[in-house]
């Protein structure tokens, strides 16, 4: 069975390439009917938070990504000190009581030498145990190293390039390098599929596996994401964390398909539902060039999924972002007004703003439109309307005809008939078909809003 983790720092919230990693993890996971792991990476605790995790958690829970295990690297300690244990006894790591000051001295001398600072492995000999302060360091081997990545391919390295990096501070806290192996081999994970910011770290960690004598996983390396200045997305270029998009009105699945397809592609298709992905995600479509991470086109995919949800889910995802006065209408009133607008609109805070005329009437009414479409005729015109309105049968064609009559007595262009009723009804020139905003606002409401536009 595969065993797949994703396995983040709470040292921040869950951005977008964090979502990404999670999901193609939870992707192949799924897709072959193995384990989707949760592994809070939470040794370094200075640098991480409560809050942090919670966070996480509720940025994957947002998203559906539910895992089916979950573990807290703070609670494991005893495990990873058990390692260091074994691994200091049979001396493939060593304590290390190099001071600050030696340190600093050495990388100075190597610096002048031209070479790339590096630990020389001043202690790696000494036996017996000093008492003083000391971290622990693995006791790498000069040869050389290589591993098949599903993106990359063959791998290769040279221990040469490395030095003998540590284990365990001198405060007794373990480092990543450290407690991400020994996790993923207690943990039985089968496939590692990480960002390529992590390839050095793998070629470190493959003599762990080594020295621990457990079996390497299968690593795929994917891609950073870049901004359209094709630097490394960051704050910069705006939104980063996953719950500010749902804060911005994105739905789940449309975060989901556009990360599932900015790395991995499958022909020329976009639009993948979460049920399409768990069919044909595999490793092999994973790109090897960075993608770029492009806003419009999320929102296009947003707007999609919207135009593909019914008014009374849309309802619910989109009730936050209602104003009180549309939170006092019924139910089924909020949801027709949804079902014309939502193909106008790319986000649910748009669709909650878009039918808030729906709710509220007008105070203000826009002057270009005013301008444009009104004149002399505009009062007699709407007075003329609200009295036949009162006596037809409220139909297209019926409608339609009434328009096009009052057009014809006031020797006025439909348009201007049309557009100032529009105008009186929503205090906007644009919006949705007039037929659809009478008929859900109501013929007694459309005639209240049209006497106290005429006041
Ligand atoms: N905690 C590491 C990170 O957030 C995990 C990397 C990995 O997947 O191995 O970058």
């Amino acid at each position: 069975m595969v065993r797949l983790r994703f396995a983040p720092s709470p040292t921040g919230h869950l951005h977008i390439g964090g979502l990404r990693t999670a999901l193609y993890n939870y992707l192949y996971a799924k897709k072959n009917k193995g384990a989707f792991v949760l592994r809070i990476e939470d040794t370094d605790l200075e640098r991480s938070s409560q809050v942090y995790t919670e966070s996480i958690l509720e940025a994957l829970k947002w998203c559906g990504l539910n895992w089916d295990e979950i573990y807290y690297q703070s609670q494991r300690t005893h495990i990873y000190q058990s390692y260091i244990d074994s691994m200091l006894k049979n001396g493939t790591a060593y304590k290390c009581y190099c001071t600050k000051e030696r340190l600093e001295e050495l990388k100075k001398t190597q610096m002048v030498k031209g070479e790339n600072p590096h630990y020389d492995g001043f202690c790696k000999n000494i036996k017996e145990d000093l008492n003083k302060p000391y971290v622990v360091r693995i006791n790498l081997p000069q040869k050389d190293v290589s591993f098949v990545d599903s993106v990359h391919g063959e791998l290769k390295f040279s221990y040469k390039e490395f030095d003998d990096f540590i284990l365990q501070r001198s405060d007794g806290s373990f480092m990543y390098n450290f407690t991400n192996v020994v996790d993923d081999i207690d943990m039985k994970i089968t496939h590692v599929i990480r960002g390529d910011d992590h390839i050095t770290n793998t070629a470190k960690q493959l003599y762990i596996y080594e020295v621990l004598s457990a079996k390497v996983p299968q690593f795929a390396h994917i891609p950073m994401i870049l901004g359209p200045d094709k630097k490394r997305l960051s704050k910069r270029h705006g939104a980063q964390s996953v719950l500010e998009y749902k804060q911005m009105g994105f739905l789940p699945q449309s975060l989901l398909n556009y990360l599932a397809r900015l790395g991995w592609s499958y022909g020329d298709e976009e639009i993948f539902s979460m049920q399409k992905l768990l069919e044909l995600f595999d490793l092999e479509g994973l790109n090897k060039s960075p993608a770029v991470f492009d806003q419009k086109k999320l929102l296009w995919l947003n707007g999609y999924y919207i135009r593909n949800t019914q008014a009374e889910e849309l309802l619910n995802l989109s009730y936050d972002f209602l104003s009180q006065n549309c939170k006092s209408h019924e139910k089924k009133y909020l949801e027709k007004a949804i079902e014309v607008m939502k193909p106008r609109v790319e986000t649910l805070v748009e669709l909650a703003q878009s039918i808030e005329f729906f709710c509220t009437r007008p105070i203000f009414y826009e002057e270009k439109g005013i301008k444009k479409y009104t004149n002399q005729n505009t009062k007699q015109i709407l007075l003329d309307f609200i009295d036949k309105i009162k006596n037809i049968k409220f139909t297209h064609d019926n409608f339609q005809a009434l328009i096009n009559d009052l057009a014809s007595k006031y020797n006025e262009k439909v348009v201007n008939v049309a557009q100032g009723i529009r105008i009186a009804l929503s205090g906007k020139s644009a919006g949705p078909a007039l037929f659809d905003m009478i008929e859900i606002m109501g013929i007694d409401e459309s005639i209240y809003r049209i006497k106290q536009f005429l006041e």
